[in-house]
């Protein structure tokens, strides 16, 4: 069962662009993953092929009609598609690594690429397109940030990338930031490569790099580095609450194990038992919000 994006675009010429080459084209070309490009204006049914009209209540720019896209993603995603249909929006919920692994675990896609102002709310209720984000900037449309969706998400599928450890040890997927890398020559500019790295020496070299990866999640991301504060587990319900700080925030995560709790409260690491057993694992809701920045 290999991955199947279907893009909804103005501009299917734009793909698979970058996605045509290297680790994603070869993966593409060998058939782990799919990529259908969709021409939205193929739905319009005016001589013109308008896809867009002018907002209601006034106001510059052009809005997607829902009528037109409804028709191209009806034809994408026919009922019975188990893909999730997703919307490039600034105003969606942030890409993030956790988003990029579900995707990857699951059948594809169904994409639609924003143009102009943005798509008629009523579309987005209609066809309960959920709203993703690449970041708060706002690009001219929503290619580019399709484009960047699915290079994150298909060098996860299995098969494509060589080195399958590589991929669980990039920043953000133990909550850090990486360790920064070095290779020869073995002295560049006056500057050598750390001793530590040519000592031989794994577990050092493991402790070395995990150090400086905290080092730099504090200095450049702190907000990455949120601990735990609390816990609190009902066996009744299998709610597990935590508490974050420094925002104190609480999430409670559903369908938790007692044995799973249990292993949490005897973990030395608290945050990294969190990230690697409760984070990404439970369906989750943030239920309290701390004090805000
Ligand atoms: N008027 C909108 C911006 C429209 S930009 C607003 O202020 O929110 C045009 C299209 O580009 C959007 O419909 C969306 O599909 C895409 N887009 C822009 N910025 C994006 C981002 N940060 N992430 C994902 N898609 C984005």
């Amino acid at each position: 069962m290999s991955f199947a994006a279907s893009v909804l675009t103005l501009y299917p010429e734009m793909f698979p662009g970058a996605l045509g080459l290297s680790l994603a084209g070869r993966a593409l070309e060998a058939g782990i993953w799919s990529l259908e490009a969709i021409q939205i204006r193929d739905f319009a049914t005016d001589k013109h092929r308008t896809v867009d009209d002018t907002p209601a209540g006034g106001g510059a720019g052009m809005v997607m009609r829902a009528d037109v896209l409804a028709r191209a993603i009806d034809h994408a995603s026919p009922p019975g598609d188990e893909r999730p249909r997703l919307l490039m929006s600034p105003r969606g919920k942030p890409l993030t690594q956790a988003v990029v692994r579900e995707l990857a675990a699951g059948p594809g896609a169904v994409i639609l690429c924003g143009r102009f102002e943005g798509v008629d709310q009523r579309l987005i209720e209609a066809r309960e397109l959920e709203e993703v984000s690449i970041g708060d900037f706002i690009l001219s449309g929503g290619e580019p940030a399709a484009l960047v969706l699915l290079d994150a998400v298909v060098r996860l599928l299995p098969g494509v990338m060589g080195n399958a450890v590589s991929g669980e040890e990039e920043s953000f997927e133990n909550g850090l930031l990486e360790h920064p890398h070095y290779t020869r020559p073995q002295e560049f500019e006056g500057r050598p490569i750390p001793d530590v790295l040519i000592s031989g020496n794994h577990k050092k070299i493991a402790e070395w790099r995990h150090a400086e990866a905290e080092k730099l999640t504090g200095e450049r991301r702190p907000d990455l580095l949120t601990a735990i504060r609390n816990l609190r587990y009902d066996p009744s319900t299998k709610l597990l609450s935590v508490w974050f700080t420094p925002s104190g925030d609480r999430y409670d995560y559903e369908g938790v194990e007692p044995e799973v709790y249990a292993a949490f409260t005897a973990a030395a690491s608290k945050g990294r038992f969190f990230n690697d057993f409760v984070r990404d694992r439970y369906s989750v809701r943030l239920v309290e919000y701390g004090r805000r920045r």
